[in-house]
């Protein structure tokens, strides 16, 4: 079925349309349950069941890519946004009206799409697939939950159980050589400058003041030596923190952030972790990120990357800056106001320090 909208340039087609007696009361919650893009360009949606779904496709315009999305019935709790990979650009999860969840899918703009011959499947009462696109590099598997049934796949099931069991192993750390290293730990920001303003004005100088606290003493339990750039509410400019480390030759230099986003969007969420040069600062970053995204799910993987910051730029170590998430996000400044998670991610932000120094050091 296809629709035109006056304007013949924005061409819909509505991959199809499922309709059924079964309509919902407005406020309830979102019909979609989990989705995933495979690696092999298909998306797989579990839905509730005997759900409505409405599959749309539109060109590219000026300011968005090639898009595909799906409505559903019921709201989101939280609208959020998803980066991509490959010939994905971004997963957006939304509220296009009240009672409504849009799931799109923005593609690159390099990405061929045959949309004429897309067909969404119902593969039972509560799963969907479409294949999308035919992955001509590698594409790396995105999504959220789990889109095999429980009764089709109790295999799978288990695993995630056990899988949320070792989630809460970031209490145990891995020990390394006693009174061998030193580790410098910078918060962030400080005194006049509080850093990002998020949501309910939560103030990055404060978070990661108290992450980088419980860092440091989780740390010096384990034989570390750490020296904290600042223990309270101080003006503090970046080259002393740097000439800080430099001075007395610390094995590694972690600076820890939050994030704001530019207009206070809340619906950008994610932990990233910046490093300047040099396999050990890259190391050390993975490290560390792949822990906090572990306490973090759902908050997007924005990534290791190559910053210039001063602060990692500067510093002789290997060096990094790590963002723990947006302050002005709705999903990650709700969590970065509870002291439980700014203890999980200190956990994680040590984990991941001790695993480089075992490996290294
Ligand atoms: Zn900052």
């Amino acid at each position: 079925m296809i629709k035109l909208s006056g304007n013949k340039l924005f061409r819909y087609l509505s991959v199809l349309l499922f309709l059924n007696s079964v309509t919902l009361p407005i406020k309830s919650s979102s019909d979609l349950a989990a989705w995933a893009i495979k690696a092999n360009g298909i998306l797989e949606l579990r839905t509730k069941s005997n759900a409505n779904l409405k599959a749309y496709f539109q060109k590219a315009n000026q300011i968005y890519g090639d898009r595909f999305w799906v409505d559903f019935q019921g709201e989101l709790k939280n609208p959020r946004t998803i980066k991509g990979n490959g010939p994905i650009k971004e997963i957006r999860l939304g509220k296009p009206k009240n009672g409504k969840t849009r799931l799109v899918v923005e593609f690159n703009e390099e990405t061929y799409l045959n949309p004429l011959t897309w067909r969404m499947v119902g593969l039972d009462q509560n799963r969907w697939k479409i294949k999308l696109f035919n992955p001509q590099n590698s594409f790396e598997k995105i999504g959220e939950g789990l889109v095999k049934n429980r009764r089709d796949n109790i295999k799978a099931n288990q695993k995630s159980i056990y899988k949320k069991k070792t989630d809460y192993d970031y209490l145990k750390l891995p020990e390394v050589k006693r009174n061998k290293f030193s580790v410098v730990i910078d918060p962030g920001h400080g005194g006049p400058d509080p850093g990002a303003i998020g949501i309910r004005g939560i103030r990055e100088t404060d978070i990661v003041l108290e992450v980088s606290k419980i860092v440091a003493n989780l740390l010096s339990k384990k034989g570390v030596k750490v020296f904290l750039t600042r223990k309270n509410e101080v003006d503090l400019a970046l080259p002393p923190r740097v000439s800080f480390a430099n001075n007395i030759d610390s094995d590694i230099f972690v600076s820890i952030h939050a994030n704001a986003s530019r207009g206070k969007r809340r619906d950008i969420n994610g932990l990233e972790t910046f490093y300047f040069r040099g396999w050990r600062g890259r190391l050390l970053a993975k490290r560390i990120q792949e822990q906090i995204l572990r306490v973090s799910p759902g908050s997007p993987d924005r990534g290791v990357k190559q910053g210039r910051y001063y602060v990692i730029k500067n510093t002789r170590m290997p060096a990094v800056l790590v963002e723990i998430g947006f302050l002005t996000g709705r999903l990650d400044a709700r969590r970065l106001e509870k002291r439980s998670h700014r203890k999980r991610l200190a956990y994680a932000i040590t984990k991941g320090i001790l695993e480089y120094l075992k490996k290294v050091g």
